[in-house]
């Protein structure tokens, strides 16, 4: 899932207007809301891992992490459930959220090292 060019021109707004707002709503529901929450709420990180430089976007949920694999994939279980079960969806608020937060550049930033990313991904690789 990507979002089409004028949705990512709308979002790379210094600041949203109501009618900006009205607009995502409208096409994407609670799901925008929620997302817009997690950004502001700074519950989006980009970890980079060194010497690799390889990126990883977690998001924060209740309770736990999720790894999201930016217009690609989520492990959170609603993403399980509405994208890949039922295909009634391509995305979930946390992938939405990571885009948002991408494109306004409103994220945390972690650095750290491969072989801690290595015992991190026990836990964000998680499903349930
Ligand atoms: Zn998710």
């Amino acid at each position: 899932m990507s979002l089409p060019q004028s949705e990512v021109n709308r979002l790379s707004k210094e600041n949203l207007t109501q009618s900006d707002i009205e607009y995502f709503r409208n096409k994407y529901g609670k799901k925008f809301v929620k997302a817009l929450r997690l950004v502001e709420e700074g519950k989006v990180v980009k970890y980079k891992f060194n010497p690799s430089e390889s990126v990883t976007w977690i998001i924060s949920g209740r309770g736990r992490q999720y790894l999201v694999i930016p217009e690609l994939y989520c492990t959170c279980r609603s993403f399980y459930q509405e994208a890949v079960i039922s295909r009634e969806t391509k995305m979930c608020y946390h992938l939405l959220a990571q885009r948002i937060a991408e494109i306004r550049e409103e994220y945390e930033t972690q650095e750290s090292t491969d072989t801690e990313r290595r015992k991190l991904y026990v836990e964000w690789r998680r499903t349930d």
